[in-house]
């Protein structure tokens, strides 16, 4: 029990010098973190604390300048609106991926969260589905284009988590705000930014009515994106 204790000791002790460190020394790894205080204009928030005191807000400059002029263009279009952002990388190594997300390992990635509206079909800013803003799973229709039903990979990160679904609110993607999000990443994103890639499932992409060749599916291997946005910067 003492020596179970010592170990965890030293554990927070290394994570507490680590957290502080990585502050310092993300800028020579080319990472920046994405504000837990929001930035200057209160437009971009990262969902979680928790997402900053675990070092997983730090994306690239170019990507916090993308995600910047988003989150500007939304709340421009529509005032008071908070664009909301989930995952980014580490701070450190490109190679060291930010599990479960095994692509968030080069400070290029980042996940952001849909807008959400409340059952009476009201907009609510900041809020998600989920408290830590994954998955709350839009369901597609049986009329949907589905590529993965009946597969059954065993090594995937494709999780459905059909039991937690109910646990969650009833709301809904708030759809004007996310489709402009998405329609803005892949014009001006690509032209002006240098965005190469936007993930979301295709049933959401036709809901959405939204095209764009940087809009991707993932492949059934990697994690659903019906419960949040997965973009990429060069
Ligand atoms: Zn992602």
């Amino acid at each position: 029990m003492r020596s179970w204790f010592a170990k965890f000791s030293v554990f927070i002790a290394f994570y507490a010098v680590a957290t502080v460190s990585a502050n310092i020394i993300a800028p020579s790894f080319g990472r920046v973190p994405i504000s837990c205080l929001g930035d200057g204009a209160g437009n971009v928030a990262v969902r979680s604390a928790m997402y900053c005191m675990l070092n997983r807000n730090y994306v690239t400059p170019s990507m916090l300048t993308l995600v910047s002029a988003l989150a500007d263009q939304v709340d421009q279009r529509f005032p008071g609106t908070t664009t909301v952002v989930l995952d980014g990388n580490f701070p450190f190594w490109d190679g060291f991926p930010l599990l479960p997300h095994l692509s968030h390992a080069d400070g290029r990635k980042l996940d952001i969260a849909f807008f959400y509206k409340d059952s009476s079909g009201n907009f609510v800013n900041r809020a998600t589905r989920s408290p830590i803003g994954y998955f709350a799973f839009e369901q597609p229709s049986s009329d949907d284009e589905q590529p993965c039903d009946g597969r059954r990979d065993i090594l995937t990160t494709r999780w459905n988590f059909d039991w937690l679904q109910p646990f969650f609110p009833a709301y809904h993607i708030e759809e004007k705000r996310t489709a402009f999000s998405l329609e803005w990443l892949t014009t001006e994103g690509v032209e002006r930014f240098g965005l190469e890639k936007v993930f979301v499932e295709p049933h959401l992409k036709k809901a959405l009515g939204v095209e764009g060749g940087a809009i991707r599916f993932q492949g059934c291997r990697a994690a659903r994106h019906d419960d949040h946005i997965h973009i990429q910067v060069k």
